[in-house]
């Protein structure tokens, strides 16, 4: 008895020391230098020739040309995500550099797959129930663009990548409009995998503070009602507490409300345009981490290296739960009636958390300008308990549709839906339907470009049911499908992201027919006869309004605009609803 105990003990023992490898990776962030790209790529490499269980894939192109890299650890060599999908495996997906100026996802992946893949302390247990899949660089194009003088204020790393692409995007607002190849490959990915837990790793200079990390979690708001209370409840209170017990505690992302973080933040809730948000769309749990600009860049790379672990250790030990709240969430989302279009913060409800920042002042004596101006006085510590705004409601819902029937002719939309694997049947033969169609009534944009568009900050509609030729080839798209939420975001127009605040369709908001000034005179002329009240109105009009009395041309257009002749199809939203 006792020598097989003692036997079994030196198993395990040469087990242990068999089982943790050295560390194959040269990762320079204490002398605060992050990779350069094929630095971080030849890493990868070098892990994938060294361990069976561990591949470096290619996924498509990027706006540069070169392809995006999906790095896949999984606990045997076994890399086919439906296979792995019908074992149960939970998926992590870690996407890095998409900022490029904001490396530490960066170095702190490479570190993680390293000691996962040697097993550091036991580390590889993790990946019994999950696999965990990274990005290595998004924006490649924008990490070659390596400068010292890429991001103002932030000392360390002492070169980074530059924010724009290859084609100046900047990629996280891309996740919808995806005018970059970067985007459609990320699409494919995300399509393939499925991830159940998507991280976005990021570096903020928003304000001062005593905290290396800051996480924006997932917005309760943007899941059905049984992710909301796993959100609030569970997870997110788990990896705030698992961060506590570790060297570096993380706080949610400051956004502050009044100037001061002391005087209260608020839950960062953007739109389906940033990564994380566009995982909401496919119930995945998304989150970003911040790390802190101010902090020196190995604290940064190793607390976000420690959410990087507390989030893996989280999935792998709630592996089950996590897949069973996805489940019933999509089959929640699938039987909606209603569909929020936008959001606004609740500010009647708050909860308190401490807070460990720096006093602010307002009048702190620029040496440059010699003006007073905001700043915080980093000597002056405090510890606060601070007001936290976490919850929106939705402020405006739409009744959601059966189908939307979409013209063939809108072959970027169909690309997007076709790499994202949205269901649809085309029509059969050429048809004539009784559908329900959004006139836009008002809209505008903002004066400047918005990476590459003038998106419509204001969009406001109509509806009404007509009946509308359609043609062989359209797209029926049934809404009641797994990706429910990511079809209603992108078709309804005053969706904060949809196609059309992002100019997909543009085109039927100018005129394409109009009237001469004398060519029209005749027709104008006979309505008027035809149509007494309608000339009574007129009569009226120019009657109490002088100028347009005056005005031959602005008679003729109000004649025009409610005559036959006016063009049915200017203002009207081309995709069809179909309600029951
Ligand atoms: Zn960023």
């Amino acid at each position: 008895m006792k020598r097989t105990a003692a036997a079994s003990l030196l198993l395990m023992f040469c087990f242990t020391a068999f089982a943790q490898k050295q560390s194959l990776l040269k990762l320079k962030y204490e002398e605060n230098y992050t990779p350069t790209y094929s630095e971080v790529i030849e890493m990868f490499r070098l892990l994938d020739r060294t361990y069976e269980n561990a591949v470096l894939l290619e996924k498509g192109k990027t706006d540069n040309g070169k392809p995006l890299h999906l790095f896949v650890i999984n606990n045997e060599p076994v890399f086919d995500p439906a296979i792995l999908r019908e074992q149960g495996k939970t998926v992590l997906l870690i996407n890095n550099g998409i900022h490029p100026g904001e490396p530490e996802g960066i170095d702190a992946s490479l570190e993680f797959a390293d000691d996962i893949l040697r097993n550091k302390d036991d580390l590889a247990e993790l990946l019994e129930n999950t696999v965990i899949i990274m990005i290595p660089v998004y924006n490649i194009g924008g990490h070659l663009n390596r400068s010292a003088y890429n991001r103002s204020g932030q000392t360390t790393p002492y070169e980074t990548g530059f924010r724009g692409n290859a084609k100046n995007l900047d990629l996280n607002r891309d996740f919808t409009k995806s005018d970059s190849q970067n985007a459609l490959s990320f699409y494919e990915i995300f399509n393939e995998w499925n991830p159940d837990v998507f991280l976005d790793t990021h570096t903020t200079n928003g304000s001062d503070h005593q905290y290396s990390i800051t996480l924006i979690p997932p917005s309760p708001a943007r899941y059905p009602k049984v992710m909301q209370e796993f959100i609030q409840n569970d997870f997110v209170p788990a990896l705030y507490n698992d961060m506590k017990k570790g060297t570096y505690e993380m706080i949610p992302y400051v956004n502050y409300i009044y100037h001061d973080p002391r005087q209260g933040m608020a839950l960062f809730q953007g739109s389906p345009r940033y990564s994380n948000e566009f995982a909401t769309m496919f119930h995945s749990l998304g989150l970003v981490t911040e790390n802190h600009i101010y902090k020196n860049y190995s604290d940064r790379v190793k607390s976000c290296y420690q959410f990087i672990q507390v989030l893996a250790e989280y999935t792998s030990h709630n592996s089950k739960k996590i897949k069973q709240k996805r489940a019933t969430a999509i089959r929640e989302s699938m039987i909606i009636n209603e569909f929020p279009v936008s959001y606004q913060l609740d500010t009647t409800q708050f909860t308190m958390i401490e807070f460990k920042g720096y006093e602010a002042t307002d009048n702190q004596l620029s040496p440059v300008s010699g003006v007073e101006r905001f700043g915080y006085d980093t000597s002056r510590l405090y510890t606060d308990s601070i007001k936290y705004y976490e919850f929106w409601i939705p402020s405006e819902k739409v009744k959601v549709p059966e189908y939307y029937l979409l013209p063939q002719g809108y072959d970027e939309i169909i690309q997007k839906l076709n790499l994202l694997g949205v269901r649809y049947s085309t029509l059969q033969h050429d048809s004539v339907m009784k559908v329900s169609v959004d006139y836009i009534d008002d809209y505008s944009n903002s004066s400047q470009p918005s990476n590459g568009h003038y998106y419509h900050n204001k969009v406001s509609t109509h509806s009404e049911i007509q009946e509308i030729q359609y043609f062989k080839g359209d797209l029926l798209i049934p809404v009641r499908q797994e990706k429910i939420r990511y079809i209603l975001e992108m078709f309804e127009p005053k969706a904060e992201d949809s196609f059309f605040r992002w100019n997909f369709f543009d085109n039927i908001l100018d005129q394409r027919e109009y009237f001469s000034s004398y060519g029209f005179e005749e027709n104008a002329l006979k309505y008027l006869n035809e149509h007494p009240d309608f000339k009574k109105k007129m009569e009226e009009k120019r009657a109490a309004d002088p100028e347009f009395a005056k005005d031959h041309r602005a008679q003729m257009a109000f004649i025009y605009n409610n005559t036959e002749w006016l063009e049915k199809t200017w203002k009207r939203y081309p995709v069809g609803k179909i309600y029951e």
